[in-house]
């Protein structure tokens, strides 16, 4: 059980690794920015990695720039990514509650990382408004229980690697 738990582990970083290494990963320049905020006009597109955005409704996160520009990606991965790259240049961001597939606060959310559901990117990163929910999730699918804070601060250690 143990032996497999770390194969996965292994797998799910592997998979990130490989991700990673296919994105572009500097914050944008205010050029690249406006590139992206024109690029996602018409939001069909993650505007991280690209995916169709269509049957990824219910992982949604959607940024609202400086500019008043909206950017959306198919998770929360993407989403976390996407906000490191602006580095505080955008006035909230969004994200699907998972149980409620409701709207909330990115900044308030749980995040559950590296579960064994994986509804988008590897490492799954499932956004709950509940701590007690994302608890459940967590009982029934593994992975991490983190805030917004650390998700980011995971994310940009990850970035540092590079
Ligand atoms: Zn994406
Ligand atoms: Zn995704």
């Amino acid at each position: 059980m143990k032996n497999k738990l770390w194969k996965q582990k292994w797998a799910a970083i592997f998979a990130m690794m490989f991700i990673l290494s296919l994105m572009y990963i500097k914050t944008f320049s205010p050029e690249a920015l406006e590139m992206v905020e024109k690029k996602t006009k018409t939001n069909q597109r993650c505007a991280m990695c690209t995916v169709p955005l269509a049957g990824h409704e219910n992982t949604r996160f959607s940024i609202v720039t400086k500019r008043k520009k909206k950017i959306i990606t198919c998770c929360a991965r993407c989403g976390l990514f996407m906000l490191h790259k602006l580095k505080g240049r955008y006035e909230r961001a969004q994200i699907r509650d998972w149980p409620s597939n409701k709207d909330i606060d990115a900044k308030t959310a749980f995040y559950v990382t590296g579960g064994g559901n994986i509804p988008c990117c590897v490492p799954s990163t499932i956004s709950f408004a509940k701590r007690l929910e994302a608890e459940a999730f967590q009982k029934k699918y593994g992975g991490q229980i983190y805030t917004f804070d650390q998700t980011l601060q995971n994310i940009e250690k990850i970035i540092k690697k590079y």
